[in-house]
């Protein structure tokens, strides 16, 4: 199979023919037909968050089962689905208090590489999933049966995008109807912060980016306010547009220590302030004064939108199909694999919502 590896830190991927393994049990084989293009990729095959190359990345992905290992029986060949890099296996302390996303268990993938070269080279299962490939060997608790009505290009956004952005604001935050909220970032992560905070209720929903044509989108996704944190402070814009006070939750969408704290003093008394983003680099400090905190605010992380699979990706399908959902507007370009370099750099220089590679 044809797929995208990454040989060195920084440098373009290399699209060649690759090696995958037989699904073991409890895994199942995708045929990947669309996967979408994220910060966090970028992020690992820049080698900002270490590791060693080679790596196939790829995260945010839909597709068709090809084949199943032992032990699964909720799948069938043929079925339409969802992957995800969430897993987990049903069993740990995680799991059983009823938070998947956080699942400490271990996985056969973590113990016996699935992919090498055709040199024999082993090649590293980026982020679980490695779906910058013509086929996924994932764990089974990583899909999600949709309905084949379901265009797979627009579904594969469901597999980490929408789930962080509108999880953080469901799920995570339980954004009350009636509320102000502030989203700092209104990119592929950031618009669904939006739409959920639009879908929940809020009534103000101030956007924050330096990008004006990013705002523009936010307002089609359901901003009511905008600042371009480029011409203006944006902490005291987010104050004068609320009394003063803060606005009840700010969901910070953008990896940066600058923009949680500019998030933490977004919030009023009482308010709560949601790390979405995954910092860029694994020493990412933040400082707030103490005193700020007293009164009753909260900074809180929101592990991938708090997102259980099975209960969260059904509901979103079912918002797309009323036409409530946005996905349509979320895609920037589709490009086929053998310009996923060109699709990658669109993406690092900002210009995209989401770029997805058709396969
Ligand atoms: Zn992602
Ligand atoms: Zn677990």
């Amino acid at each position: 199979m044809k797929a995208a590896v990454c040989y060195e830190f920084g440098k373009p991927l290399v699209i060649e023919d690759v090696e995958i393994d037989q699904p073991q049990a409890g895994e199942v084989i995708v045929k990947t037909s669309a996967c979408a293009i994220c910060h966090s990729d970028i992020h690992r095959i820049r080698g900002d968050w270490g590791g060693q190359p080679p790596i196939i990345a790829g995260h945010e992905a839909a597709g068709v089962i090809a084949d199943v290992g032992t032990g699964v029986s909720h799948f069938r060949v043929g079925d339409h689905v969802v992957v995800s890099l969430l897993r987990s296996c049903g069993r740990c302390f995680f799991c059983l208090i009823g938070r998947p996303y956080n699942c400490e268990g271990r996985f056969p993938q973590d113990e016996r590489p699935r992919l090498r070269n055709k040199e024999g080279v082993i090649l590293a299962q980026g982020l679980h999933t490695a779906a910058f490939a013509e086929f996924m060997v994932v764990d089974q608790s990583q899909v999600v049966v949709i309905s084949p009505e379901m265009p797979l290009d627009r579904a594969c956004l469901l597999a980490c995008g929408v789930i962080t952005g509108w999880g953080a604001v469901v799920n995570t935050a339980r954004v009350e109807a009636g509320s102000g909220v502030v989203v700092i970032g209104a990119g592929g992560v950031g618009l669904n912060s939006v739409q959920g905070a639009a879908l929940s209720g809020a009534v103000k929903i101030i956007a924050v980016d330096m990008l004006d044509h990013k705002l523009e989108a936010a307002r089609g996704f359901g901003a009511t306010h905008t600042i371009n944190a480029g011409s203006q402070d944006p902490v005291a814009a987010v104050l004068s547009l609320t009394e003063g006070r803060g606005a009840e939750y700010a969901f910070i969408t953008v990896g940066s220590s600058k923009a949680i704290t500019q998030g933490a003093y977004m919030i009023r008394q009482g308010g709560i302030a949601v790390i979405v983003g995954m910092p860029s680099n694994q020493d990412a400090n933040f400082s707030l004064n103490a005193h700020h905190l007293t009164y009753g605010r909260t900074v809180i992380g929101s592990p991938m939108g708090s997102t259980r699979l099975s209960v969260d990706i059904p509901r979103l399908v079912e918002l797309y199909r009323q036409g409530r959902l946005k996905l349509d507007e979320l895609i920037s370009r589709r490009y086929p694999l053998d310009q996923i370099n060109e699709a990658i750099e669109s993406t690092e220089r900002g210009e995209a919502l989401r770029n997805v590679i058709i396969f």
